[in-house]
């Protein structure tokens, strides 16, 4: 144990050490401390000592800048930073402490060690890889394609754009009772402010919560396809969920449904996604981490 323990600080302070002498030799070697390159140097030696120290920094400390900085990747695209999954991971952890507050790193620690992996507090790669496979385990499972009497027409006052074709507007049944049920939640929630009518229906104006898209078919999902072939897997799925009728793309802010991180961080930011995180699930939906817009109807057990 304490040998391992040595083993695994020698390597840090060996590193420190070099860098720290080369930063002196840096130093005392050039008498002219004058022209680019010789200020950068310095530097560069100054940022490796950081780096290389990083590990026994503080839990919380890690988490603030593996927020904005952790590298991974995402159906093959890579990704920066973790912070938009924030209100998921609150979620997930029954915390509401911030990233970097030593209460997050317990709540993580907490959950790391349930979930089998090394409690260290630090939200890595690892630990993040984890927590995306449980909320894709909570998905839609069966993807068949709704039957037609198992779809119907949701009126126009639902959907996002007021001139959505009727054919655009199939919902499957009980993933549109639930979604009202939730809608009358929401509206209910004074704290959220959306503008409503007299009987509990979102009023015209109004934007959250409003469908976007629902049943798309396989065909359609083609035509989709067709003209943005850019989109990726993550984007417009070959086997799209959408085509069970039970997925909802609900208006949550931004722009509608664009996954630029610039356009996500503004949609988690938003009260009616936080609410979503917090409260879907008592409606049966489920979230899709990487689409704050992105709604599975799953039913309430299952
Ligand atoms: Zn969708």
């Amino acid at each position: 144990m304490n040998t391992r323990l040595m083993k695994d600080l020698k390597v840090p302070l060996v590193v420190f050490c070099f860098a720290f002498a080369m930063l002196l030799a840096g130093v005392l070697l050039d008498p002219t401390s004058r022209g680019q390159s010789k200020s950068v140097k310095p530097q560069a030696g100054v940022k490796r000592v950081l780096k290389s120290s990083s590990g026994s920094a503080s839990p919380a400390a890690r988490n603030a800048q593996l927020s904005n900085d952790l590298n991974w990747t995402f159906g093959g695209k890579p990704q920066r930073g973790w912070y938009l999954y924030k209100p998921l991971i609150s979620r997930l952890l029954n915390t509401k402490n911030e990233a970097a507050s030593d209460g997050f790193a317990s709540a993580l620690a907490r959950w790391q060690k349930k979930s089998g992996l090394m409690p260290s507090g630090v939200l890595d790669d690892q630990t993040l890889y984890a927590m995306i496979a449980a909320w894709q385990s909570a998905r839609l499972k069966d993807r068949s394609t709704a039957r037609p009497d198992q779809l119907l027409t949701a009126p126009i006052s639902d959907f996002y754009d007021p001139t959505r074709d009727e054919e655009l507007r199939k919902v499957e049944r009980e993933t549109y009772a639930a979604y009202k049920r939730m809608v009358s939640a929401a509206i209910a929630n004074k704290s959220l402010g959306l503008a409503h009518g007299a009987k509990g229906q979102l009023a015209p104006g109004e934007k959250y919560l409003k469908i976007v898209s629902a049943f798309r078919s396989p065909e359609y999902q083609e035509k989709l396809r067709r003209e943005s072939p850019n989109s990726g897997s993550s984007g417009l799925a070959v086997n799209s969920p959408h085509f069970t009728g039970r997925a909802l793309d609900l208006y949550v802010g931004g722009e509608p449904v664009d996954t630029r991180d610039s356009n996500r961080a503004v949609q988690v930011e938003t009260r009616i996604y936080q609410w979503l995180v917090l409260n879907a699930d008592r409606f049966g939906f489920r979230p899709y981490c990487y689409e704050p817009w992105h709604w599975e109807y799953v039913g309430r057990k299952q």
